[in-house]
């Protein structure tokens, strides 16, 4: 049989990152970045065969222009022939999608509906699935959501507790974010741990630059922490989290904010960033924290007690928990985080392993609790582009 490769693509208002994968093992064939789309030196970077090259693209060239480039690049190293479909990720799919589909014109139209919602991501993830269904006119294009893996969420947990029209009129309820993350991690915990998948009761935290915690009852999302945006929930690099919404007036009448003003403040300007008044980057606060920075300090600490808070209350929306899984840039690789959650999380007779914890980083998996743990705690490294691929190879199959 051939092979099944797809192209992911990942499209940002002023850049996308794509690759080539193996459907059927997740190898990455090509993958890359390209930035700075509609300023004066966009590039497209790419790794192929272990070797990394930039591509300077003509000055202010947008997606178009950059997506043709990647066709050529294709073409050139020869890797059309394998390709069976492209494979888009979608960032809110409302409640229209629960799983990922063929893109036709009444899902266009039903992406562009939930627009309102993300309005700073699905307009661009809808130009790449234009630009892409032109450049690749013989190929299936498949959309693949963040949202449809808590679609699953029961009506007491989706919802908040406004007047329900606002719902009904509006859809404002909580959607939920990284579902694509959540479902594999927690679909590779069933099988490295054995769990059965009618019985079992897992927290997946996915911390990277964004972060969320979701509850997976027998496999199914039945909580999560990410909202009706992906502001809500825990303390992330520039992003706030939950706070009092009785802010936003505060900040506007008195402090004379605008809607954009607290936007800006909310998602860009807090997190670890407002905190430790130093970065956004895990790394740079651990390393401060280190040397005695105190707001680098105390970042982490609100940053922790956030997240073991979350995971908590998370055993309650799954009537008990079996395993707490980490993933992400900082849940794959600070074994201090990691550890200082499962600390805090003591009297469910959770503990950690502190040798296999410092072991877990680097792409590796593995349990990082002690073999006596009530709670089993380990590191499963996500791969959110292979789910794409997957679930774009299968489509592609059962629509032939
Ligand atoms: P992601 O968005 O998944 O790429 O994750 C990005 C986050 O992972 C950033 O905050 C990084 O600082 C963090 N990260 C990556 N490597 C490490 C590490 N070795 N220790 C702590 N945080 C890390």
């Amino acid at each position: 049989m051939p092979s099944q490769h797809v192209l992911v693509l990942n499209c940002g208002s002023s850049s996308f990152k794509f690759a080539i994968i193996a459907a059927s093992t997740g190898h990455e064939i090509l993958s890359g970045l390209a930035e700075r789309l509609g300023d004066a030196a966009p590039s497209l970077k790419y790794k192929f065969s272990g070797t990394k090259t930039v591509v300077e693209l003509p000055p202010h060239a947008e997606h178009k222009a950059a997506i043709l480039k990647l066709v050529d690049l294709i073409t050139e190293l020869k890797l059309g022939d394998d390709l069976v479909a492209v494979g888009h990720r979608v960032v809110h799919g409302g409640e229209a999608f629960t799983q990922s589909i063929l893109v036709d014109g009444d899902v266009l139209a039903a992406i562009q509906q939930t627009s309102a919602l993300a309005p700073l991501h699905n307009p661009a993830n809808l130009l790449g699935i234009d630009v892409a269904t032109s450049a690749f006119k013989h190929l299936p294009q498949i959309a693949v959501f963040d949202t449809a893996f808590h679609q699953t969420m029961p009506e007491h947990a989706y919802l908040y507790a406004l007047p329900y029209e606002m719902y009904q009129k509006h859809g404002i309820r909580r959607y939920g974010f990284h579902g694509t993350s959540h479902c594999y991690v927690s679909e590779q915990t069933h099988q490295i741990l054995g769990l059965d998948k009618n019985n079992s009761k897992i927290v997946t935290a996915h911390l990277g630059n964004g972060c969320s915690v979701t509850a997976i009852k027998n496999g199914r999302s039945v909580d999560t922490s990410m909202g009706l945006t992906p502001l809500e929930g825990l303390v992330m690099g520039t992003r706030s989290g939950d706070i009092d919404p009785g802010l936003f007036a505060y900040l506007s009448d008195q402090l004379g904010y605008s809607s954009k003003d607290i936007d800006t403040l909310l998602n860009k300007q807090s997190g670890l960033l407002g905190i430790s008044a130093l970065s956004n980057d895990c790394r740079t606060i651990e390393e401060a924290a280190a040397n005695g920075h105190k707001q680098a300090q105390l970042a982490l600490e609100m940053f922790c007690f956030r997240l073991a808070k979350y995971i908590a209350s998370f055993a309650v929306s799954l009537g008990g928990l079996d395993a707490l899984v980490f993933t992400g840039g900082i849940g794959e690789n600070s074994d201090l985080i990691r550890q200082r959650v499962i600390e805090q999380l003591a009297f469910f007779g959770m503990t950690c392993d502190h040798d296999k914890n410092q072991a877990a980083r680097f792409g590796h998996q593995g349990i990082i609790s002690t073999n006596d743990s009530n709670v089993i705690a380990l590191v499963v490294p996500t791969n959110e582009e292979w789910v794409i691929a997957k679930d774009a190879a299968r489509i592609t199959k059962e629509t032939k």
